[in-house]
């Protein structure tokens, strides 16, 4: 608290709260055109408008800031937590106060020890300090937070699967619409925000709209905190401005390939985004230019392929990985996605026959259409799949006619 405070912490906090209206910090965020940060990108000011602000219905309302990071290749939030508890509970208290919601959650992964401390720790001190509880700095506006441990699946941070396992409820996603907006926890109008979106919050209400679009080098506003892993010299997690290139990304800040290998092709944002190749290494990472190449910025966290290592066995774990996932409420999911990574395993392995490839292209189709699944995990997991077999037709094959992985490593580590 002493450090952060020293560092400006909890100035936007009293500047704002009991200062500005929610209705004046609701149309700083709108007007700052930041967008979610957890993959899909959607605007924030945007999501937070359709929360009913009459009060007409008396009862509660909820914010929940999404900790449970548990995309492949995906780890900001947890450096964000782990460096900067404080950083994101001001921007929680913020964000509550703008949407007038009173109970606040921190749904964070089990895994995530050290900052489930952290963040108990400060949220404690917060309110030796008047900063959260009741009648927060003689401002009228009162916030109770808490930190609720994960039930530990990969579907439990899909927005409406965690609203259920708050609820004590096994973690299916739900139909949307209703979206959580209205009708989220206990029925109530919900917002549910990434780690790394809450923790602009205050900053944007401190400096302003105009400010935070400054930040960012094309279309979007402000910085991104883009990772890089594999095998490159550097691997980490940068917080620059967003729409900065691929190629400063991975030859700068990570650092380049490690010596005797080269890409072959990475996934921008973690698991359940599409293949890039090195000619996409000059674009800009951000939502719109990642999307016109054929993927998504997802998290901005990028899982790099290199040369020598197995693009089937690359793929093959991560569908495993999501079928493992799966809720098994939909049966495209449930039984698509295993059927999907035995037919990786047996290509990967050489057992592959030439109509496997045309049953993996059935599956995409399938399983890989919104629409056909309840949810967006299985059309997620086959994004990787389908851009695989687009760029690396010729590994299938040469696993097919060869009858054997040509490769010196994989991926896969027999993950099935
Ligand atoms: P989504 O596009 O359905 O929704 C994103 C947000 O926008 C939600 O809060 C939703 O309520 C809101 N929204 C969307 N359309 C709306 C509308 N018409 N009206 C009102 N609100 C609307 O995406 P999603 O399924 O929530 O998330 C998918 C993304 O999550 C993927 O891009 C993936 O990369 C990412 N993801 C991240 C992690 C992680 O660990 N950070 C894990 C899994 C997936």
């Amino acid at each position: 608290m002493a450090a952060y405070e020293a560092n400006g912490g909890y100035n936007s906090l009293k500047t704002n709260i009991g200062q500005r209206t929610p209705a004046e910090c609701l149309e700083i965020i709108k007007d700052s055109n930041l967008r979610g940060r957890g993959g899909a990108g959607f605007p924030t000011g945007m999501k937070w408008s359709f929360v009913p602000m009459d009060n007409a219905t008396p009862g509660h309302k909820y914010l929940i800031c999404n900790a449970d990071e548990m995309e492949p290749g995906t780890f900001k939030d947890r450096l964000l937590m782990e460096c900067d508890p404080h950083q994101l509970i001001e921007g929680m208290i913020l964000s509550a106060y703008t949407l007038q919601a009173d109970i606040a959650y921190i749904f964070i992964r089990a895994e995530y020890h050290k900052a489930i401390g952290l963040l108990r720790e400060a949220i404690t001190a917060c309110h030796e300090k008047g900063y959260l509880g009741d009648n927060i700095l003689g401002s009228g506006f009162s916030l109770e937070m808490h930190v609720h441990v994960s039930a530990g699946r990969y579907i439990c941070g899909e927005e409406t699967a965690l609203i259920s396992s708050l609820e004590g409820k096994r973690a299916n996603p739900r139909a949307k619409p209703p979206f959580p907006q209205v009708s989220g926890l206990w029925g109530r109008p919900t917002i549910v925000n990434n780690v790394e979106t809450l923790c602009n919050i205050h900053h944007i209400l401190e400096f302003g709209a105009d400010w935070f679009q400054a930040l960012g080098k094309g279309e979007d506003a402000g910085t991104k905190l883009y990772g890089v892993s594999g095998r490159v010299k550097n691997p980490g997690c940068w917080e620059l401005p967003i729409g900065t290139s691929i190629r400063e990304i991975i030859e700068d800040h990570a650092g380049g390939m490690e010596d005797g290998y080269s890409l072959r092709g990475f996934l921008p944002g973690g698991g359940s985004t599409d293949f890039l190749t090195p000619e996409h290494l000059d674009l800009a990472m951000d939502y719109g230019t990642i999307g016109k190449a054929g993927s998504r910025m997802g998290t901005g966290t990028m899982i790099v392929l290199d040369d020598k290592t197995c693009p089937i066995g690359f793929i093959h774990n991560l569908t495993s990985f999501f079928a493992r996932e799966s809720c098994g409420f939909c049966t495209p999911c449930r039984d698509g996605l295993p059927w999907s990574a035995q037919v990786l395993e047996s290509l990967e392995n050489g057992d592959g026959r030439p109509e496997d490839l045309e049953t993996l292209a059935y599956q995409i189709d399938y399983i890989g259409a919104i629409g056909n699944t309840h949810c967006a995990l299985a059309p997620g997991a086959m994004e990787p799949v389908q851009s695989a077999l687009k760029y690396f037709r010729e590994d299938f094959e040469a696993h097919i006619n060869e009858g054997c992985c040509p490769y010196e490593r994989s991926a896969s580590g027999g993950a099935v």
